[in-house]
């Protein structure tokens, strides 16, 4: 039994996420953990909600609440659609928790303390209407170079021309529209990542089972143009965490926060200290999986994200790490994911184009969109979320194949043999030869979510789903009873095992299913160890019943139907 510590990327706050936000961190790694619990290994699985910056501060006014009251009722909105899905999360924290705040401070202090800390002055765009500060962004005007009138601060969308705030002709707040601009000074704090570099460089050169996609994006970052860069980690804005505490050794921050993109990853471990807080235990108990010197040294720990992240996970929050001087438990593998697209273009939450993660569990319940994304994962490229496709996944792999076994089998036994396992006959070559392909199908199988090759994995779960319809046909129970009822009941008793083992391992993929499964089989047999054994846990005379229909057809008209309705203009 090994230690696992897995975290998802942590969305961001302001708003619902779409099915290939879902699919590109959380879902693989409820997937992961899932597979881990079910084979015995201690697993503590953390995710949370990213919630400081301008975009939260801007969203809860639009909204018209409090920003901490919007993110408070946002989070509870993530934390039931995570429900819905079943993502198990031991716990789904929050950015704005004391406990990050406490740890974000902590490690700026020792950052400071080492000497990776230093003072800035910059000159920054002034809103006086709005009395604060502008990040680039959020400042618009007209485009010097095409006329665009709503060019940002940053680049002009128009044109894609990459912008100074300072370029803009007739530059206003994108937050009040107010044209009372001011360039004024502000002092910041600077991450010397720099000066972290070779050690940067060390680490990652120890990580040999690293994919060359992960490493060569981390060197690039490292090494190309003039290496790795020094990074600003405070903002002028109300909403963060304050780079003021006791002990303060920073006079002259006041009114600004820690930037959000250097607290969030810091999360991932406050996280675990709000676990260890809900559940009533002493810090020892969270300190154990990130502090290599208080228990965490035979922790695995496994990242998931999209690769727009990669940089983030390999680069700079290490350098917090590395830098702080201090024993945090490093990432031993990241596992990083490519884009889904949808139905010929992309995914947008701007334009409300694509299925959102409320959306898809008004039409159907979880495991259908599990087994899909899952199922069609964009690890090695990009892939793309069709209805036709959708469709074809659901009716044909869990409809088809999963579900028509197990109502073939549970039916059959019902109607000629009652609702038990029934007694007679003995095993032939034909289920000798079944519980081979089997065993050989199964070790394929945990190889890949070893791995977390999870198409894979979902191709190696299907071909054992259709082991068993094969053996069905060719065992033709339904033949067999009129000449020889006992071989009948060999076929049938095994078949109905078979459900039981199909319930165990489809229990990462598609958790609802398996808890049918289990509930009508009255077994709770754990992970096949061996297949033999596992094909006679229940017993001639256990009682089953007959599940309800496990999954339903998608129709063309459905399909039709929800096509048209997600083609964008999402209210
Ligand atoms: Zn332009």
């Amino acid at each position: 039994m090994a230690r696992h510590l897995i975290t998802s990327a942590i969305p961001y706050i302001n708003g619902v996420k779409h099915l290939g936000n879902l699919v590109g961190s959380q879902l693989p790694a409820d997937l992961y953990a899932r597979y881990l619990r079910g084979r015995g290994h201690e697993v503590l699985f953390l995710c949370a909600t990213d919630e400081h910056g301008t975009p939260a501060e801007l969203a809860a006014a639009k909204a018209g609440e409090p920003v901490a009251d919007y993110c408070a009722r946002m989070h509870g909105v993530q934390a039931d659609l995570a429900q819905g899905f079943r993502l198990s999360f031991d716990h789904f924290g929050r950015s704005s928790s004391d406990q990050n705040r406490h740890l974000t401070q902590h490690l700026a202090v020792k950052l400071h303390e080492a000497g990776l800390i230093e003072e800035r002055t910059e000159r920054q765009v002034y809103s006086v209407a709005d009395g604060r500060f502008l990040p680039d962004r959020y400042i618009e005007g007209t485009c010097p170079n095409c006329g665009y009138e709503k060019a940002r601060g940053d680049q002009c969308e128009n044109c894609t021309k990459q912008l100074d705030p300072t370029d803009l002709i007739n530059p206003r707040s994108a937050i009040s529209g107010s044209t009372e601009l001011e360039v004024r000074e502000t002092k910041h704090l600077y991450l010397l990542q720099s000066t972290l570099r070779d050690r940067l460089a060390a680490w990652i050169d120890e990580q040999a089972d690293w994919p060359v996609l992960t490493t060569s994006i981390a060197k690039k970052w490292l090494f190309d143009g003039d290496g790795l860069q020094d990074r600003g980690i405070t903002r002028d804005l109300d909403w963060g965490i304050p780079v003021q505490f006791e002990g303060a050794p920073w006079s002259g921050m006041e009114g600004k926060v820690f930037y959000v993109w250097f607290d969030a990853p810091i999360e991932y471990i406050a996280c675990a200290a709000e676990w260890a807080a809900a559940q009533g235990k002493p810090d020892a108990d969270w300190e154990r999986w990130w502090r290599t010197g208080r228990g965490a040294a035979d922790v695995r720990y496994t990242q998931f994200m999209g690769k727009d992240n990669v940089p983030f996970h390999t680069l700079s929050f290490p350098a917090t790490l590395i830098g702080s001087g201090e024993d945090w438990k490093l990432v031993d593998y990241i596992k990083s994911f490519n884009y889904l697209n949808y139905d010929g273009g992309q995914f947008s939450t701007s334009q409300g184009r694509g299925v959102f993660m409320d959306d898809a569990l008004e039409l159907l319940p979880a495991d259908y969109w599990r087994w899909w994304l899952l199922s069609r994962a964009p690890e090695n490229q990009d892939s793309e979320f069709t209805w036709e496709s959708f469709q074809g996944g659901v009716n044909k792999d869990l409809a088809d194949v999963l579900g028509n076994f197990v109502s073939r089998v549970t039916k059959f036994c019902r109607s000629r043999f009652g609702e038990a396992v029934p007694e007679g006959g003995a095993w032939g070559d034909r289920e000798r030869q079944l519980i081979a392909d089997l065993s050989a199908g199964l070790a394929r199988y945990e190889a890949a979510m070893e791995s977390i090759a999870i198409r894979r994995a979902a191709q190696e779960l299907r071909a054992l789903w259709v082991l068993g319809n094969e053996y069905l046909q060719e065992a033709a129970p339904w033949a067999a009873y009129k000449e020889d009822p006992d071989r009948a009941a060999a076929i049938i008793r095994l078949a109905l095992n078979l459900i039981a083992v199909y319930a165990e391992l489809s229990a990462p993929f598609i958790p609802d299913a398996a808890d049918t499964l289990r509930a009508a089989m009255k077994s709770k047999t754990g992970w096949p160890a061996d297949m033999h054994a596992a094909l006679r846990a229940l017993p001639p005379g256990h009682a089953f019943t007959v599940p309800e229909m496990l999954f339903r057809k998608i129709t063309d008209e459905e399909r039709d139907a929800w096509q048209a309705r997600f083609a964008g203009g999402r209210g």
